[in-house]
């Protein structure tokens, strides 16, 4: 007898339990989607702002704007870390053109790649050998290479209905192409954008040269998936045809910036803390907008949230606006490097950097009983459609946080559309869905009540 009480009431308290979260949530989503600041932030980032390249004035703009909007919150604390990165500079815009014939010549719409040298003097006029891959490149050897310009040409695979797999399985050649083509001797690199989608966006995006010595190093570009297109026939038709391209871009002295911070202090657990962020630099074509203005304005609402439901959280929970995730990522080491040195206690970090589309679900990299326990809230995620919780990678900013314990999560957002924008200069404010956006936030939100409210295990 007795033990069907104790079942009974077990069921009772569970169901009560589970009763407290549904309202919780509920409050939560209400919270984001009538009256939400999120998108009117992005506004600001986007439209008063802009693109927020490292070191650049506009990223300092963005800075100031968020600390200040995080300041008027009633956080426990707002604060800058500072952090030395790159300065990159595109300088005036890149010009390109194929020639068929002496005189006879077609414009092609390029970007430099971050990080890339500039083609010195006048620019470089070769003929072009294409390949599709780094070891089709090795074998072709310096006989074939040697004075001409790469165009490596290998698609993102458009079967990948995840589009972030097509990115990982294509993007090698825009990171590598060029310190790879520079040790047989070519004079430049031209690389394929990182987009499904046919158009005439260049899509810019980093590269490095790794340790290759000074003289090896030679200018890439990324070229628009229609002029890739346009070229590759061309090429078809007269291998022998001449392509001229010239970039105006350099490396400056790295310069001091920072990450921007906003904590809840915890009420029972402050020395458990709790990440939520997104970064606030983004290339220079568009305005940052998806990549990744969204996710730096959803952390911020996190913590509005919060406050706005009146829960107090039991742990430290922080709102990281990480600088330099596109072409260093030295906020988020700068970030994980001092939470070391402090001996700050990280349980769980969630990034939002796949855009502000809608919401899917979470990506969770952590141990198999936090994945599980995890699961068993997703339940709670199906009236709002976000219940698709996986296995995988977190996000660049939060992963140099990551040890045996830590639980490190993704925002996983639809991914149809996102690289139709990724890092061009299409990348603007009119293509984030108000909507969309705040029901990332709610879903973010949610997340980290959860994990606050039950810890990790
Ligand atoms: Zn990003």
């Amino acid at each position: 007898m007795k033990k069907i009480y104790l079942v009974v009431l077990l069921i009772v308290s569970q169901t009560f339990a589970q009763t407290e979260d549904e309202k919780q949530m509920r409050k939560i989503y209400d919270a984001a989607l009538d009256n939400g600041k999120a998108y009117d932030w992005l506004n600001y980032l986007s439209n008063q702002i802009g693109g927020r390249l490292s070191g650049s004035v506009q990223a300092q703009q963005a800075i100031d704007y968020t600390k200040a909007q995080m300041d008027s919150l009633g956080l426990d604390r707002v604060w800058l870390q500072p952090v030395m990165v790159p300065k990159w500079v595109r300088g005036t815009p890149e010009f390109a053109y194929m020639e068929t014939s002496p005189g006879n010549t077609t414009n092609i719409p390029i970007c430099a790649l971050g990080g890339s040298i500039p083609t010195y003097g006048r620019g470089i006029k070769a003929n072009v050998i294409e390949v599709h891959s780094i070891e089709e490149l090795k074998t072709l050897g310096k006989e074939k290479i040697s004075g001409k310009i790469v165009f490596f040409n290998r698609p993102m695979d458009p079967t990948s209905v995840n589009t972030f797999e097509a990115y990982s399985g294509a993007v090698d050649q825009r990171g590598k192409g060029a310190a790879e083509a520079g040790k047989y001797e070519a004079l430049g690199v031209i690389v394929r954008s990182m987009n499904l989608r046919q158009d005439d966006f260049p899509h810019a995006g980093g590269m490095n040269y790794g340790d290759i010595p000074e003289a090896e190093k030679v200018p890439a570009a990324a070229i628009s998936t229609n002029g890739a297109d346009l070229l590759s026939a061309t090429l078809k038709l007269n291998p022998n045809i001449q392509f001229f391209f010239k970039l105006n871009c350099k490396t400056l002295e790295d310069v001091e910036s920072y990450n921007v911070i906003g904590e809840i202090k915890g009420s029972s657990n402050p020395d458990e803390i709790m990440v939520v962020g997104g970064h606030l630099d983004s290339w220079d074509l568009g305005d940052g907008s998806h990549d990744d203005g969204a996710g730096c304005v959803q952390s911020m609402e996190v913590l509005r949230i919060l406050k706005k439901t009146g829960y107090k959280p039991k742990r430290t929970i922080r709102a990281v606006l990480f600088m330099n995730e596109e072409n260093g990522l030295r906020g988020g080491r700068k970030y994980a490097e001092l939470a070391k040195t402090k001996n700050e206690n990280h349980i769980f970090a969630l990034e939002s950097d796949s855009g502000g589309f809608t919401p899917r679900g979470f990506s969770f990299d952590a141990s198999e009983e936090n994945i599980k326990q995890a699961e068993s809230w997703a339940k709670l995620f199906e009236p709002y459609y976000v219940h698709m919780f996986v296995k995988g990678f977190s996000g660049a900013d939060i992963s140099p946080l990551k040890n045996d314990k830590i639980v490190l999560a993704g925002l996983r957002p639809d991914s149809q559309r996102y690289f139709d924008h990724h890092h061009a200069e299409n990348d603007t404010f009119e293509h984030v869905n108000r909507r969309e956006l705040e029901l990332g936030a709610a879903a973010m939100t949610s997340l980290v009540y959860l994990f606050d409210k039950y810890g990790i295990q």
